[in-house]
């Protein structure tokens, strides 16, 4: 906490209990900031996801504290109504936390969930694409992922970005490679300096920019993901040893096996978080390029509320008693379909047959 106001950044470690790189690299800076007093405006205030789970050295105990970030569910495991499971009593202290900084922030909030993975990896960066947290995930020299948050149910980042924060989820590499702990701290170390929380020590700023910079060096910008392999227990869902995120593939190519058999790749694209763990629902995602021009088109149109009309394209309609809703009839819409509302910043909420449910995200613009 720093004599001026300004802006709260609140980071987030090891919300999954088997990566303790993303509170070890909170512990660092805070550490160090408060050792050389580095704060000159603003708030950090960092918090440790999943107590019991890290202690024990698992992603859980009884299941993913990255879920079922609701509003409603939180508002009655919040109040204590609700207790299902150890994390939910976890869900409940971090909430109150967050409840709290949000409460004493003294400028804007920016949320930071910091990650690693079991496979060997990369860093890149996630979040709800609101243009505001876009735009900030912009300012870190790792590949953003787009759409993650879509395949994942009720993740924290998701829900603090639908509460108009700004919210970005960091992959820092593989759980237990010390430069994952680097590279998280590095993540750190850029958001203070683009808040101009910290005295523009230009030395570390840069060297955080440059180890990140050093190793994602080869991968495309931005990225969206195209498929994710679910899996349930049941499954024995085994990846081939070797695969790491940002992998090539094509489609056709065998990375995994289980109970069925072979498990092939539906379409060509980079591999994404292969799984190499035995907790967790995500086998392996694929991802493929976007080019920046389309970002850039999406910005345009969703400053110039063009998702107003979007009601006239062809197999749209609105729903009533929901004004930020739209339902598309996919057999009219097949050909532009989820991308086009995409671009103008609907996000997918369900889809039945040949009918997609799609909402405007909250707090859309900057
Ligand atoms: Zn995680």
């Amino acid at each position: 906490m720093a004599d001026a106001a300004g802006p709260m950044i609140v980071a987030v470690g090891s919300i999954h209990g088997n990566e303790p790189a993303g509170s070890t690299a909170l512990a660092f800076v805070m550490d160090e900031c408060e050792r050389d007093r580095l704060l000159v405006r603003g708030d950090l205030f960092a918090l440790v996801g999943n107590l019991p789970a890290l202690e024990a050295g698992s992603r859980f105990i009884d299941e993913d504290l990255n879920r079922r970030w609701s509003g409603q569910r939180i508002e009655r495991v919040s109040r204590g109504e609700l207790m299902e499971s150890a994390e939910d009593a976890e869900r409940k202290n971090l909430f109150d936390c967050l409840s709290v900084a949000f409460r004493e922030a003294r400028g804007p909030v920016v949320l930071l969930d910091l990650h690693t993975t079991s496979g060997d990896g990369r860093p890149f960066a996630v979040f709800a694409d609101t243009l505001r947290s876009r735009n900030f995930a912009r300012r870190f020299p790792v590949p953003l992922v787009l759409g993650l948050e879509e395949q994942l149910e009720g993740t924290l980042v998701d829900f603090i970005g639908l509460l108009g924060h700004v919210a970005v989820g960091f992959e820092g590499g593989q759980h237990l490679d010390p430069r994952s702990v680097d590279n998280l701290a590095s993540v750190v170390w850029i958001a203070l300096d683009a808040l101009q929380m910290v005295e523009p020590r230009r030395r570390d700023a840069a060297r955080a920019r440059t180890t990140l910079a050093e190793h994602t060096r080869g991968i495309p910008e931005i990225l969206e993901v195209t498929y994710r392999h679910a899996i349930s227990p049941t499954d024995e869902f085994r990846m081939r040893p070797g695969y790491r995120s940002f992998e090539p593939v094509v489609r056709g190519q065998i990375i995994a096996d289980d109970a069925k058999g072979k498990v092939a790749v539906p379409s060509d694209g980079f591999l994404l978080m292969p799984l190499y763990q035995k907790q967790g629902d995500d086998g392996f995602f694929v991802v493929r390029r976007v080019w920046a021009f389309w970002l850039a088109l999406s910005a345009a149109l969703r400053v110039l509320k063009a998702g107003r009309v979007a009601h006239w394209l062809p197999g749209v309609s609105r729903i009533e008693g929901e004004p930020h809703a739209l339902q598309v009839d996919l057999q009219v819409a097949r050909w532009y379909s989820l991308e086009v509302l995409h671009l103008l910043g609907f996000r997918k909420r369900s889809r039945e047959g040949n009918r997609l449910v799609v909402e405007r995200r909250a707090h859309d613009l900057p």
